[in-house]
């Protein structure tokens, strides 16, 4: 500033305008060394970046590449699972039809085999035995049972299973012992989920058999509880004998087969068979006749007696017999009976099951003409059906008889008329009362003497079988009133299935195994071949 001192004010702005031209050229020769450092570095990053944008997209090719490759062995390798997936589902195809030719092969070898067990057992006259396994129930649980070993068994626990169609398999665990598996045999057992249609599916072509001129009796034994009512009668209702006609569903056997036995009549000729029925209760070994009427038309119980003909059959002097038309008709009169019994006056029991009930059909074949001449037994066994012929024919058939005019007028219709000839053939279904072993501590009276006749008349029972078994040449049909009532269905003629019912329960098992001994045993009885009665030959155009 000192040398500015003394100068003009012009040479001043000259010499500023001169230091500002000197500073602008010095600031842009930085910015130009400033703007070239920058494009250097520029440059530099860039290019390293363009090496390492290179290198990332060789590195990516590079594991595109792998991927691509894994991607291609992995398609490879499902394409050659699919094809051996498409092997095992030809192998799995070829098996399954193999399986089930293999399966339709057995059915039918199981058939043709039931075929022959079937005609061995009409060779030989065999009881056949089909046993029930009825299903756990809320009551198995309930405590009250007597033996005291058994309280240490698990009561809930299921003892005896179906194996299969024919073996029945028993768990037997004693404390303190391994469990022994039991098995037995028979023609048919029916699991705990069978229904009371497949039980009668097995029934059904007996029935065909009893039109056919073969006597047939179905019992079914096994201890109180088993389901021996269930099976033989169906569901019973409330606080009643008497059975469910409504649930068709559940209907047992007995109301089954009468259904059975009217369908099969009414493919016959009009007028040619009609059924008679008779229910009778066997009761502390007394003979009750269940349809009995009194002079007012009122049904109640009756005891009879049973007593052996001169042919060596055993009969029921002055049974009622009710002739019924169709099934619903039989149901009422049966349900009728069965209510008779919880009234019965001389009954102190509470329970069906400590009686022996007896439903007899009898189906009467009535031929007109002279083709069976021959055909009778013996000329005793014509000459007692056609004394039968005149007491016992029906009302209504008396009465066409006589009324008919136009059938009568003819002379071809009354030679037939005087050809007529019947013969009977009968059906019997018993609900044996139950075959328990029980504890007799703490029974006492009516209870006891109860027990002790049902006992008595069962193992009556079995010793007939033991005797007919070992062809012995008396058996003791007349030890016993039930015995002695099913005489000629037991040791005769008849085509016999017992029906053994089993409980499941662990608890049942003592009964289970005596149940299943004398199905066993009665299997093994060989009566002689069953024989049919001797029916005409069917007419032609019948
Ligand atoms: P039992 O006549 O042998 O003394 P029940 O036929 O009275 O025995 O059966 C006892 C109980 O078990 C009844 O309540 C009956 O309904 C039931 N029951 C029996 N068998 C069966 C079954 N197969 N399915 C369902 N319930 C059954
Ligand atoms: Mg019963």
């Amino acid at each position: 500033y000192q040398g500015l001192a003394g100068r003009s004010t012009n040479e001043i702005l000259q010499l500023y305008a001169a230091h500002g031209q000197q500073m602008k050229l010095q600031r842009s020769s930085v910015v130009t060394q400033l703007h070239g450092a920058i494009k250097k570095k520029l440059k530099q990053d860039l290019k390293s970046l363009h090496s390492f944008a290179l290198e990332l997209s060789k590195d990516f090719q590079r594991q595109s590449k792998t991927c691509l490759y894994r991607v291609l062995a992995a398609i490879q390798g499902i394409q050659l699972q699919n094809e051996a997936m498409q092997m095992f589902q030809i192998k799995a195809f070829d098996l399954e039809q193999t399986l089930q030719e293999v399966t339709e092969r057995y059915e039918k070898e199981k058939q043709k085999r039931k075929a022959l067990h079937n005609s061995l057992i009409e060779l030989r006259g065999n009881i056949r035995v089909h046993c029930r396994i009825r299903p756990l129930l809320p009551f198995d649980d309930a405590a009250g049972h007597s033996v005291s070993q058994d309280r240490r068994r698990n009561f809930s626990e299921k003892a005896a299973y179906a194996a299969d169609d024919e073996t029945v398999l028993v768990k037997c665990s004693r404390p303190g012992h391994a469990s022994v598996n039991k098995t037995f045999q028979f023609e048919r057992v029916y699991n705990d989920l069978e229904s009371q249609d497949a039980v009668f599916a097995d029934v059904a072509p007996l029935l065909t058999s009893l039109l056919d001129g073969y006597n047939v009796c179905i019992m079914a034994y096994g201890q109180t509880g088993s389901g021996k009512t269930y099976t033989m009668l169906g569901p019973q209702l409330e606080g009643n004998l008497a059975f469910s006609i409504e649930e068709e569903s559940e209907l047992g056997i007995i109301p089954r087969a009468t259904q059975e036995v009217f369908r099969l009549i009414s493919e016959k000729p009009p007028g040619s068979y009609w059924v008679e029925v008779s229910v009778v209760e066997v009761y502390n070994n007394e003979i009750f006749d269940l349809l009995a009427k009194d002079s007012y038309g009122k049904m109640f119980g009756v005891k009879r007696d049973v007593v052996t003909t001169r042919d060596g059959k055993s009969d029921v002097p002055l049974l009622t017999h009710e002739t019924v038309e169709n099934a619903s008709e039989f149901l009422h009169l049966f349900n009728k009976g069965l209510q008779l019994r919880v009234t019965h006056p001389t009954l102190v029991h509470a329970h069906s099951s400590r009686s022996h009930l007896v439903v007899t059909l009898t189906i009467t074949t009535v031929v007109f003409g002279d083709n069976f001449g021959t055909l009778w037994e013996d000329e005793q066994t014509s000459q007692r059906l056609n004394k039968e012929a005149s007491c016992t024919f029906p009302q209504k058939m008396r009465d066409n008889k006589s009324t008919s005019s136009s059938r009568a007028s003819s002379p071809v219709q009354l030679e037939a008329t005087e050809k007529m000839k019947q013969v009977k053939t009968r059906l019997q279904l018993v609900d044996l009362a139950g075959s328990e072993c029980v504890g007799m501590s703490g029974v006492t009276g009516a209870a006891l003497r109860e027990t002790s006749f049902i006992n008595r008349s069962l193992s009556a029972l079995a010793d007939v079988l033991g005797a007919i078994a070992e062809q012995r040449a008396h058996v003791p049909y007349r030890n016993s009133k039930l015995t002695h009532l099913l005489q000629d269905s037991v040791g005769g003629d008849a085509k016999l299935l017992v029906m053994l019912c089993i409980s499941p329960g662990q608890k049942y098992l003592t009964e289970s195994m005596q149940s299943l001994g004398f199905g066993t045993r009665a299997r093994q009885v060989q009566r002689g071949q069953v024989k049919k009665k001797n029916f005409p030959m069917p007419s032609k155009g019948k």
